[in-house]
């Protein structure tokens, strides 16, 4: 893995890094680099001839690397038990069994002389299950189980005045396995063949499956021996429990759960850091926060204050949107007040239109009838002009009548008294003006017929 460009310390969020420096140091791989990562680096860094800041910058990375490289690990082999970190087998029982150790002696117990071993790992044959039958460690910080081991060593070696802790291994709930006495001295002489394997805080409570898995595991290693405390002499060592698991382990019986889903933690790692800073609770009820470089489990009481403050925040938020929608509701009703008096313009500009329109065809039927009118008038007034011509002609037939009679009466008249004084030519000259007269009246009816 290449060296990410920022110092690998306490609180880095650099999950993969992290579990890549874990993985390395021998402490429980699990991405969240906390106090115990870093005592694990400090020594690892002491052990390696590093300034022990634990802090993994380039200097430390680079070595990391080189011991990665060189790490049987790298070998492939049969791994057994996977329920969590692999523990592989390469066929060399001491080695196998000692690349389980996540905490050496030194570095729990700084002053205790390595004492020289007394058998081969070859003679060792069987695991053999303690427990103390007290809910201890306190927590599984790395502070609080050293200082567990530290009252047991000091309760082993000044009370009981053995020469050293009775227990070759300890196997936490957590899964890590620290070492206590050298696994090759063994706890006493009825044990030359059995690694004492010691199961801390198991009263009252199941042993974890990770803890399982690393008691399986080294039954394995070892050759498939695995017994209990109370199955040598009359105990209740190491509770019930414990002696499910080994009769099962057996029985055959026993199945490793599976791996710890890693990419499971990190997305729940990535679920914390998007709820900052709302928390999110875990499933056993534990509150946890994003501090802007790891995840924090924050305190109870910070919690009801939290979900007291988001409480408010959220009815804060619930009103502010009942008044915006309260806002928007009055935007729309003056909208549609607007729509409905634009409508109502509209409707009035058509309905003058419409009048308008009327009016136009009104005017334009009014001309029809004045022309209609005007028609009839003048064919009235031709009328009219026709009867006075007709009229006029009457009186000129009558008039020329009159004046035929006339003119009869005269001529009859004047045959009595033609015979005297040539009267006939006045008589002829008085026809022929008559005649002319006819003629013009006749001119004038042609005229008139026209
Ligand atoms: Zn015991």
């Amino acid at each position: 893995m290449k060296y990410p460009g920022t110092i690998i310390k306490r609180g880095s969020r650099n999950v993969d890094a992290v579990k890549f420096v874990q993985n390395v140091v021998g402490v429980s791989v699990d991405g969240f680099f906390g106090a115990g990562t870093e005592a694990y680096v400090k020594s690892w860094q002491k052990a390696n001839g590093l300034s022990a800041d634990g802090m993994v910058g380039p200097a430390s990375w680079a070595v990391m690397l080189d011991s990665q490289a060189q790490k049987p690990e790298e070998v492939a082999g049969p791994k057994v038990n996977l329920a969590s970190g692999s523990v592989v087998v390469t066929g060399d029982k001491g080695a196998d069994i000692m690349n389980m150790v996540t905490v050496d002696r030194t570095e729990w117990d700084m002053t205790e002389p390595e004492r020289a071993a007394k058998r081969s790992w070859s003679q060792v044959t069987g695991i053999e299950i303690h427990y103390t039958g007290s809910p201890e460690p306190k927590s599984l910080t790395f502070s609080d189980k050293r200082q567990w081991l530290l009252n047991i060593e000091r309760y082993h070696e000044k009370t009981k005045g053995w020469s050293d802790i009775f227990y070759n291994m300890f196997v936490f709930a957590d899964g890590e396995v620290w070492l206590g006495r050298n696994p090759l001295v063994q706890s006493q002489a009825s044990l030359f063949n059995w690694l004492t394997v010691h199961v801390p805080g198991t009263v009252g409570m199941e042993l974890t499956e990770i803890q399982k898995s690393k008691i399986a595991a080294m039954a394995d290693i070892v050759g498939g021996s695995l017994r209990g405390h109370q199955e040598r002499s009359a105990t209740g060592c190491p509770g019930e429990s414990a002696m499910r698991f080994i009769k099962s382990y057996r029985a055959g019986s026993y199945e490793p759960v599976a791996p710890i889903d890693w990419e499971a933690i990190a997305l729940w790692v990535e679920a914390v850091k998007s709820a900052h800073p709302d928390w999110i609770q875990s499933d056993e009820g534990r509150w946890y926060g994003w501090d802007g470089e790891a995840v924090v489990e924050i305190p109870t009481e910070q919690v009801a204050e939290r979900l007291a403050a988001k409480a408010a925040k959220e009815a804060a938020a619930k009103a502010a949107a009942k008044e915006a929608a309260r806002i928007a509701a009055e935007e729309a009703a003056r909208l549609e007040a607007e729509r409905a008096a634009a409508e109502e313009k509209a409707q009035k500009a058509a309905e003058e239109a419409a009048r308008l329109e009327a009016e136009r065809l009104a005017e334009e039927a009014a001309a029809e009838v004045a022309a209609e009118v005007a028609r009839l008038e003048a064919e009235r007034v031709a009328a009219e002009a026709a009867a006075v011509a007709a009229a006029e002609q009457e009186a000129f037939i009558r008039a020329n009548r009159v004046a035929a009679e006339a003119n009869e009466m005269k001529d009859e008249r004047s045959v009595e008294t033609d015979e005297t004084e040539g009267s006939c030519c006045k008589r002829d000259q008085e026809t022929e003006i008559s005649g002319l007269l006819r003629q013009l009246i006749n001119w004038l009816i042609s005229i008139f017929k026209k």
